[in-house]
């Protein structure tokens, strides 16, 4: 049996009871009447949560992974240059979606914990006067190492080279839970997934597509089927869509709208704060190397030599019925992570952080039991809003 715990995974997250019952509805013809509203309300409701003015937004029946791969093959051709930074498990697996494409990636490694390099970006773009580079990819938020990165900055990188390249940003575990700007930061495809700050189960690939990678699909070669922009522009559902989490997405940006997305953006700020203060009380670290750096949906916390840090999420799991994200890739091991995006609260919060102490006690990690959820406590305490008002 499931626990009655909220995870404290970094996606999928915790559903909305709304959320939930949004996705559960009867059976709906989708060649009726009634299914062309629902679609709709879904898109525009996207668009306003990516604040992108111009464009299309494309809905698969996927997850963030297909998003990535619909971004890539509509817009590009076979041997096609990318540039993209590889610091963390996510960038590295879209560079590797990229290879297994033929696309011929240039990659600038960096360590895991740092974000993209926005000066190493804009040497090479500089650098690249024959303009070969067709799309530099960022991953927004680095979900392996919570890290962010500065996608405007890259944006001012192609500006001030004068670079025609595309720019693709896998925003899967940022949007929804941190501010992404579309239009004014020039993205060209921005990938997200329905089970992230969207707050659903997972299963739908949600992707915003520019005017300009719109035109770049005109002539892009790389063989898509499934993915095609072009049939899901021209049919709108080429095939059998899932209405029920696209009733649910259609709620998820209604939540999120209402709630305002400054709020939403503001409330992810301040939860993670209080994380990130825990970390100090522990006497811990996180993995983002500064605090620029530091992703408002997901904490890693680095451990001590010797702690397996995937032992630990087991023992969690295992002791109390709380699961936090293992490391991944390079970090294996070395981390453990606090999802804390999605509808939480200081309060849920504060018991994911109490359970990760005795979780970390346990496993003889040096750490004080209370010493994070008292430095976690005096956060939200001297940040507090009042929770029937903000209602
Ligand atoms: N990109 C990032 C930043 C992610 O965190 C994930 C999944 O956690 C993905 C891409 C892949 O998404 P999915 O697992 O939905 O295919």
């Amino acid at each position: 049996m499931s626990s009655q715990n909220p995870v404290f995974i970094p996606g999928p997250t915790n559903i909305p009871e709304v959320l939930r019952r949004a996705c559960d509805i009867p059976t709906m013809d989708h060649r009726s009447a009634a299914f062309p509203p629902l679609f709709e309300r879904a898109k525009s409701g996207v668009k306003r949560v990516l604040k992108m003015d111009e464009g299309e937004v494309i809905l698969f029946p996927a997850s963030g992974t297909g998003g990535w791969e619909a971004a890539v093959t509509n817009t590009l051709s076979p041997g096609d240059k990318v540039l993209a930074a590889r610091h963390g498990m996510f960038s590295m697996k879209w560079i590797d979606l990229c290879q297994r494409h033929r696309l011929d990636v240039e990659i600038v490694t960096c360590p895991w914990g740092e974000g993209a390099p926005v000066e190493r970006f804009a040497e090479i773009l500089a650098a690249d006067t024959a303009h070969e580079i067709k799309a530099v990819l960022v991953t927004h938020n680095e979900t392996a190492t919570g890290v962010v990165s500065d996608v405007a900055g890259v944006r001012r990188a192609l500006d001030a080279a004068q670079h025609p390249a595309l720019l693709m940003v896998d925003g899967v575990s940022s949007i929804g839970s941190m501010d992404f700007r579309m239009t004014e930061w020039g993205v060209d495809l921005a990938v997200a997934g329905s089970q992230k700050g969207f707050m659903l189960p997972v299963g739908l690939a949600i992707v915003g597509v520019s005017p300009k990678a719109l035109a770049a699909m005109e002539g892009a070669t790389l063989s898509r089927c499934f993915f095609d922009f072009r049939d899901m522009l021209k049919l709108g559902t080429p095939y059998t869509p899932a209405v029920g989490l696209l009733n649910g997405l259609g709620a998820a940006c209604d939540m999120l709208l209402e709630e305002g997305l400054d709020n939403v953006f503001a409330r992810h700020h301040r939860i993670a704060e209080g994380v990130r203060k825990a970390v100090v009380g522990w006497g811990l670290r996180p993995c983002a190397v500064a605090p620029a750096l530091y992703s408002n949906s997901v904490t890693a916390i680095v451990l001590p030599e010797g702690i397996d840090g995937n032992a630990l999420c087991r023992h969690a799991a295992d002791a109390y019925g709380v699961a936090f994200g293992a490391g991944l890739g390079e970090v294996a091991g070395k981390v453990f992570r606090i999802g804390h995006l999605g509808m939480l609260t200081d309060v849920l919060a504060l018991s994911g952080i109490a359970a990760a102490e005795m979780a970390m006690a346990d496993m003889g990690v040096p750490v004080t039991l209370g010493s994070g959820v008292a430095a976690a406590q005096a956060h939200y305490r001297a940040t507090k809003t009042d929770p029937v008002r903000a209602a």
